[in-house]
């Protein structure tokens, strides 16, 4: 990996896998031009901080590789490889200091993105990384990188290349996908792309739509398939969607791939058993109505209550026992996952069977693939910033080991 002959090298994509990437392949020397299809880098990155910018996880390396799915073996080792540690000390490099928040996830002091990207490009930009804005790669064409820049098409004599194209979320900040069909046309396998991380839509009376569109749904659990996530979710005009919805979207859209709708159970008060919640509620005074009781004896708000009676899809139980049972385990039907534009990442991508263990395409030599256009999902929590971050440096550590090995002749 010493990148013994230098070279010119192309990568495509200014997310963070494609500016990691950059660089790496940058500090070893190479001359390196990275191509954005937008009118500037990391936009995606910049959103992603809009409200924090979750980088990564402080929790164990064990715990932490287990938020991938599928299990990458290869993506774990370039977690191991730059790890959540590392990539807080490569912030701090970056005169950007970093804290671990209540939850286990870990922000830059700043709390933003733009300070960090500001820094990063300054970084690159003295180690001489050229950045091509406005430049939308194509594609290949006999023994050509094509791209589509404002002054027309350009053909640039085909090079060794890190494709990091993102997913297909948010098309507006720049990753749209399009890349999908440029890939498998030369030959190379690809899941196809789904939304992750999203919310759900879930077919609320108009009387609840009309209440309650828009109002936080606190400290709740949700579970399903075995699996339960304590959190804050949202109510929306469609459906419901938030940090605990995403925790378990994967699950969910399986579910609804497998049988055309999930059940979700919501627990509205995790914090009592079902035992203590019956007695609070057998305990009424004489005469209250189940909306005091609800309120006052299972301590719901208004929109938990609400939620109660869409669960119930008829009218409430009386009895405490009946009652308790349904404020611990309220099913709800979810119908689809929201549009691709509404979530927060992407799952499926360039399989990993299409690639080698330096990242490489096994169908095109020479062209390696990181950050989210890779097959791979993971949860909210910094962990997607981690692994863009990771394969990125992964990607472009195999490309040199690549070139080390194919030595000057190539
Ligand atoms: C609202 C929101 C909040 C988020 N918050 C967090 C968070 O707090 N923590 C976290 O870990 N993750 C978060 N994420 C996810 C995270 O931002 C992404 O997973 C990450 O940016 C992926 O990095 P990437 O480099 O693989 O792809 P991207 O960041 O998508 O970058 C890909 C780049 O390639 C460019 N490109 C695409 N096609 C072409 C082409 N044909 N030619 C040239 N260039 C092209 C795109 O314009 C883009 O700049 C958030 C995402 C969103 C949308």
């Amino acid at each position: 990996m010493t990148g013994s002959t230098l070279r010119d090298i192309a990568v495509i994509g200014g997310g963070p896998a494609g500016l990691a990437g950059a660089e790496m392949l940058a500090e070893a020397g190479h001359r390196v031009t990275l191509y954005e299809r937008m009118p500037s880098v990391g936009r995606k990155f910049l959103i992603a901080g809009r409200g924090g910018l979750n980088l990564t996880h402080s929790e164990p390396p064990a715990s932490f590789q287990r938020r991938y799915h599928p299990a990458r073996p290869l993506l774990a080792g370039a977690i191991d490889a730059f790890s959540p540690q590392a990539l807080r000390e490569w912030c701090e490099g970056l005169g950007q200091p970093t804290f671990v928040g209540s939850s286990g996830r870990v922000f830059p002091k700043s709390f933003k993105a733009s300070p960090l990207l500001r820094a990063w490009l300054g970084r690159l930009d003295a180690m001489g990384v050229r950045i091509l804005t406005r430049h939308r790669f194509l594609g290949w064409e006999d023994g050509h990188l094509l791209f589509e820049t404002p002054e027309g098409r350009i053909a640039l004599e085909d090079r060794p290349t890190l494709v990091a194209l993102g997913g297909a979320s948010w098309p507006r900040l720049g990753s749209d996908g399009a890349w999908v069909p440029i890939l498998t046309g030369a030959g190379i396998a690809v899941s196809p792309l789904k939304p992750a991380n999203v919310g759900f839509t879930v077919p609320w009376s108009d009387l609840f739509r009309d209440r309650f569109a828009g109002t936080p749904l606190k400290r709740v659990a949700l579970r399903l398939g075995g699996e339960t996530v304590r959190g804050e979710a949202m109510v929306t005009a469609d459906g419901i969607e938030g940090g605990a919805v995403y925790a378990l979207s994967r699950l969910i859209r399986e579910a609804i791939e497998t049988r055309g709708e999930a059940c979700l159970i919501l627990d509205l008060r995790p914090d009592l058993s079902e035992d203590a919640l019956m007695r609070r509620l057998a305990t009424h005074k004489q005469g209250a109505s189940l909306a005091t009781r609800l309120r006052k004896d299972a301590g719901l708000d208004p929109v938990a209550a609400g939620l109660l009676r869409e669960a119930a899809g008829r009218a409430l139980p009386s009895a405490a026992a009946e009652l308790a049972a349904l404020i611990k385990s309220a099913p709800l039907t979810l119908l689809a996952p929201r549009p691709m534009e509404r979530a927060i990442s992407t799952a499926g991508g360039v399989a990993f069977e299409a690639i080698d263990t330096r990242f490489m395409l096994k169908a095109r030599p020479g062209v390696f693939v990181a950050g989210e256009m890779l097959d791979w999902e993971a949860p909210t929590g910094g962990y997607l910033l981690q692994g863009a971050f990771s394969s990125g440096r992964a990607a472009a550590a195999g490309m040199m080991d690549w070139l080390d090995e194919a030595g000057p002749d190539l």
